[in-house]
C-alpha cells in the first residue's frame, strides 16, 4: 500500500476541568471527586427558571494565565454565548461558552500553533445503562477550557507529544490537574488524509479517554481512510467513537455545523473588558507563572548541564522533579555534584521508585547529597553506592552509617593501603618486573591483587597510584 502517497493531518480539540472552588456560574462546589450524585448542585446550575448565572473570575484568570503560558494574544473585549441544542445532559436548553470572542488566540504549545482557547461550563454527566440513563449534575456548570489547535499535526506521535506538554504545563499552572482517566482533560482529535495539497475530509474521534487511545485511534483512524481512499471510496465528515475493547473507531454522527447551535451572546451576563480588571493586566498575568516546563528543561539542560532525557523526566515527574531539584539547591553553584546526582537520581533512584508502589520518597536529599560527596571523595565505589542508596531508599538513613555497618566504605587510608602494595609487589615479583620493563597490562594485573585482598573495598584510583609509585623506584 502507498502510505506515502498520503498526507495524515491532525488538528485537536481538548478540554479541561479547571481547578475552581466553585463553578462557572454560581456557588455550587467544584469537586471532581464528589462520588455521590447531584450533591454539587443548585438552581442555577439545574437551570431553574429566574436565575441568574455570576462569572467565575478565578475560572477567567486561570485560562489567561494559560494563554499568557502560551504566547497567545489575550482578548480585550470577551463575551459569552449560549450554544442551543437539546440532551438531558444540558438542564438549561444551552450551554454557556464563547463563540466570535474567545479569551485567547494564537499561541503554540510544543511546537504547534493554537487557534484559540475559550471559556465555557461542564455538562452532567450521563451514564447509559442497558434500558435507562442516568444524569448526574455535579458536573454540569464545572468550568471548562477549550483549547483548539490549529491542522498542523501529521502523526499520532505528534499527537501525543503535544497532549502531554499541554497536561504538564496545566498541571505547573494549578490550572487543571487533568487526569484523562478522570475526564479532567477531554481530547478530541479531527484527522484527514489527503494525496493533493488540498486537505482531505476531516473525521473527528472522541472517547479517548488515555494517550494510548489517542495514539491508536489516530494511527487506526490514518490508516482506514488511506485504505478507504486506495480503494475509491468517498469519505464522509462524521464523529467516530473510540472502541477501547475492539482498537477500532466507528461511526457515531454526521457532524453538525455551527449554525445549528443558534449562538448569540448570553444576555444574562456582562460584557468583560480585561484590561479594567487589575489582576488582569499582561504584567500581573506574567508575574503570576511559575517556572514552565519549557523553561525549566531548558535550565536543567543549558545552565545545569543535564542530559535531555533526565532533563524530561524530571520536568514531567512531579516526585523526582522536585527531589532533583532540592538535591540540585544543596549541590549550589557545583554543576559537576549535580551532573552526578542527575545520573544517580535519573538512573538508580528512579529505577527503585518506578520498581516500588510508593507514592513518595522517604530518602532525604540532604542524605542523598551526603552520598554524592562520599563518591566524589573516593570514600564508595559506585558499585557501594548503589548498595548504599537501595538501603536509604527503602528505610532513609545516613550513608555513612549505612555504608560502614554494610562493610561498603573504599579504604583510602594510604598507609594501610602502602603496607598491602608492597605485599603484593613481593609476591608478584615476575609480574612487577614485567610491569617495570613496559607492560602496561601487568598493573591491572596488580590493581586486581589489591582489590582482591581488600575485599573490594580499596580506593581504586589511590591504589594505582600507590602502585605507580612503589614500581617507578
Ligand atoms: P468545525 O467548524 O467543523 O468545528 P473547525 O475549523 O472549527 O471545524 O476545526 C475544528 C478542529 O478540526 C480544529 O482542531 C482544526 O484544527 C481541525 N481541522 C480542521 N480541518 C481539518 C482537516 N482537514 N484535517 C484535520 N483536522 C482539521
Ligand atoms: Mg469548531
Amino acid at each position: 500500500m502507498g502510505e506515502s502517497k498520503y498526507t495524515p493531518t491532525i488538528g485537536l480539540e481538548v478540554h479541561a476541568q479547571l481547578k475552581t472552588a466553585t463553578k462557572m456560574f454560581c456557588n455550587s462546589k467544584n469537586d471532581p471527586d464528589e462520588s455521590e450524585p447531584n450533591v454539587n448542585i443548585c438552581p442555577v446550575c439545574m437551570g431553574h427558571p429566574g436565575t441568574l448565572p455570576v462569572i467565575n473570575k478565578a475560572a477567567v484568570h486561570h485560562v489567561l494565565r494559560v494563554g499568557t503560558a502560551v504566547g497567545g494574544q489575550l482578548a480585550d473585549f470577551t463575551e459569552f454565548d449560549r450554544k442551543n441544542y437539546f440532551y438531558p445532559d444540558i438542564p438549561k436548553g444551552y450551554q454557556i461558552s464563547q463563540y466570535k470572542y474567545p479569551l485567547v488566540t494564537g499561541g503554540s504549545v510544543n511546537g504547534v500553533e493554537l487557534t484559540r482557547i475559550h471559556l465555557e461550563e461542564d455538562t452532567a454527566l450521563s451514564k447509559h445503562e442497558a434500558d435507562y440513563s442516568l444524569v448526574d449534575f455535579n458536573r454540569a456548570g464545572i468550568p471548562l477550557m477549550e483549547l483548539v489547535t490549529e491542522p498542523v499535526m501529521h502523526s499520532a506521535e505528534e499527537v501525543v507529544a503535544f497532549a502531554r506538554e499541554l497536561r504538564l504545563l496545566l498541571r505547573a499552572l494549578g490550572a487543571s490537574d487533568a487526569n484523562m482517566e478522570k475526564g479532567e482533560l477531554r481530547l478530541e482529535a479531527n484527522i484527514s488524509v489527503s494525496g493533493t495539497d488540498e486537505f482531505g475530509t476531516k473525521v473527528e474521534v472522541k472517547n479517548l479517554n488515555s494517550f494510548k487511545a489517542v495514539e491508536r485511534a489516530t494511527q487506526f483512524e490514518i490508516k482506514r481512510q488511506i485504505e478507504a481512499l486506495e480503494n475509491g471510496e468517498e469519505l464522509v465528515q462524521e464523529t467516530r467513537g473510540w472502541d477501547e475493547n475492539r482498537q477500532k473507531t466507528f461511526s457515531q454522527r454526521s457532524k453538525e455545523s455551527a449554525h445549528d447551535y443558534r449562538y448569540f451572546p448570553d444576555p444574562d451576563l456582562p460584557k468583560l473588558v480585561i484590561s479594567e480588571i487589575p489582576e488582569f493586566s499582561r504584567d500581573a498575568l506574567d508575574e503570576s507563572l511559575p517556572e514552565l516546563p519549557r523553561e525549566k528543561r531548558k535550565r536543567y539542560q543549558d545552565e545545569l548541564g543535564l542530559k535531555k532525557e533526565d532533563a524530561d523526566m524530571f520536568v514531567s515527574d512531579a516526585v523526582l522533579g522536585v527531589f532533583f531539584d532540592n538535591v540540585a539547591r544543596i549541590c549550589g553553584s557545583d554543576t559537576k555534584k549535580i551532573q552526578l546526582a542527575a545520573n544517580y537520581i535519573a538512573a538508580d533512584l528512579a529505577g527503585l521508585y518506578k520498581a516500588s508502589d510508593v507514592s513518595e520518597l522517604e530518602i532525604s536529599s540532604d542524605d542523598f547529597v551526603k552520598l554524592i560527596d562520599m563518591l566524589m571523595q573516593g570514600d564508595i565505589s559506585s558499585r557501594g553506592a548503589k548498595d548504599t542508596l537501595k538501603i536509604m531508599f527503602e528505610e532513609g538513613g545516613d550513608p555513612k552509617h549505612i555504608a560502614q555497618e554494610k562493610g561498603l566504605l573504599q579504604k583510602s587510608d594510604e598507609e594501610e593501603l602502602k603496607k598491602i602494595v608492597e605485599d603484593i609487589i613481593a609476591e608478584h615479583t615476575a609480574v612487577a618486573e614485567e610491569y617495570k620493563a613496559g607492560k602496561e597490562a601487568s598493573l591491572k594485573f596488580l590493581i586486581g591483587q589489591g582489590m582482591k585482598a581488600t575485599q573490594g573495598s580499596a580506593n581504586p584510583q589511590l591504589l594505582k597510584q600507590l602502585l605507580e609509585n612503589a614500581l617507578s623506584k
